[in-house]
């Protein structure tokens, strides 16, 4: 079998090359050609000796997941389907925006964490997503979407940012996801800046801290609920990381972090977490984590079980917020006519455990819920 490149970030490209006795800077050449230029084949990365390019086609590979489809919606947003192998695919999206494009990838197949409200969660898990699965989706969407045509070929890459918002939970997957994160950040790479990187996490609270020591990047924590008594049943990785510890890891996370606060996403559920008492809560639950709010409109899949907040109650909540002297964004629904949206990233997947959907104390349907989206070709 081929060793795969899109492993290994830097150090471990470099450490491969060593045991084919090759120097490390044979290793940053070939990491600028796959990840810089998007170049696949070997024998096409010219300024490396032939006869290494031919060793290299036999020990070797560039392997991506291949692209099952990739859609446009009406607003720009252009959603990619992979194949992860075993009837399995992942979604990536890209959200185009006046002053940046915006990356959202997956890291897992599928979720175990089963979050009420997430057609991913509600899905199950298959497997974490490898390293080169995790990049290969930056990898595959560079290719696809190019360099800004203003710019010539050789302009500003479309994609300016990476957000870990797709499928899966990427703390859960922290030893495929730290080299990936590596990559996007380093110049021999994307060249990202780690603000301009974001992992949003459920709150797996002690790989928070091991993230703030092996490659510290913007954070996003989902809270969706003001006290542990509701969490639990939204969130119920809360049972094991109750709110006390999850604001004191955001603290301890900050002192690490490429920004000064975190983002704390919130998605608004009608009669479930939308009060004003919930949004009260919420200050109080903060006040010694700087931070900002991204309010989430729930995107409905099927047999949710939950309703959207009517748009008035989600200006009033953030209205609450802000007097509070909280920043307080509202997500825009965007790629609703592909289900691109947050928590409609349902690909096909194959629940490894057999999970059904169990309920958080909701009603939904025990088993069998659809996903949002099927395998198309
Ligand atoms: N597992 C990570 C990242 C993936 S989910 C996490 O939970 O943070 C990305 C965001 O989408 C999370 O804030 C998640 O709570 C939110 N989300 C999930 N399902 C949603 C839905 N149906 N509508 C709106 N947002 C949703
Ligand atoms: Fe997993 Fe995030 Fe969905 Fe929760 S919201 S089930 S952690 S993907």
């Amino acid at each position: 079998m081929p060793v795969n490149l899109l492993d290994f970030d830097a150090e471990g490209l470099t450490a491969w090359f060593a045991e084919q006795g090759e120097k490390p800077f044979r290793a940053r050449q070939v990491l600028r050609w796959m990840h810089q230029r998007g170049e696949g084949d070997f024998s096409a990365m010219t300024d490396i000796a032939k006869s290494l390019r031919e060793k290299l086609q036999t020990t070797a590979a560039v392997s991506p997941p291949p692209t099952i489809s990739d859609k446009l919606s009406d607003d720009g947003t252009r959603k990619f389907l992979f194949d992860v192998g075993n009837r399995n695919a992942v979604e990536t999206v890209f959200i185009p925006e006046d002053d940046r494009g915006t990356l959202c990838i997956s890291s897992q197949a599928g979720c175990a964490l089963e979050c009420a409200f997430c057609s991913t969660g509600r899905q199950g898990f298959n497997r974490n997503l490898t390293t080169a699965e995790i990049i290969g989706q930056l990898w595959q969407a560079n290719r696809a979407l190019g360099r800004d045509p203003a710019n010539g070929s050789s302009g500003e890459r479309i994609i300016s940012n990476v957000v870990l918002m797709g499928m899966g939970e990427p703390l859960a997957n922290f030893d495929s996801l730290v080299p990936a994160l590596r990559l996007m950040l380093d110049d021999n790479a994307y060249g990202l800046s780690r603000r301009r990187v974001t992992v949003s996490t459920s709150g797996i609270v002690p790989a928070m801290d091991r993230l703030a020591e092996a490659c510290p990047v913007a954070l996003a924590v989902s809270l969706h609920a003001p006290t542990d008594g509701l969490r639990d049943k939204l969130v119920p990785i809360n049972r094991k990381y109750p709110l006390a510890e999850l604001m004191a890891a955001c603290q301890r996370y900050l002192v690490y972090a490429p920004r000064d606060f975190i983002t704390f996403e919130y998605v608004m559920l009608d009669g479930v977490n939308d009060s004003d008492a919930d949004a009260r809560a919420l200050l109080h639950l903060v006040r010694d984590v700087p931070c900002k709010f991204n309010l989430i409109p729930f995107n409905p899949f099927p047999a949710s079980g939950f309703h959207r907040s009517p748009a008035e109650r989600v200006r009033r909540f953030a209205s609450i917020l802000i007097e509070g002297g909280i920043v307080t964004t509202t997500r825009k629904t965007r790629g609703d006519d592909i289900d691109a949206a947050c928590g409609q990233l349902a690909g096909k997947v194959q629940d490894k455990s057999r999970r059904i959907a169990r309920s958080a104390g909701f009603a939904t349907e025990s088993a069998g819920i659809s996903a949002g989206v099927e395998l198309h070709s």
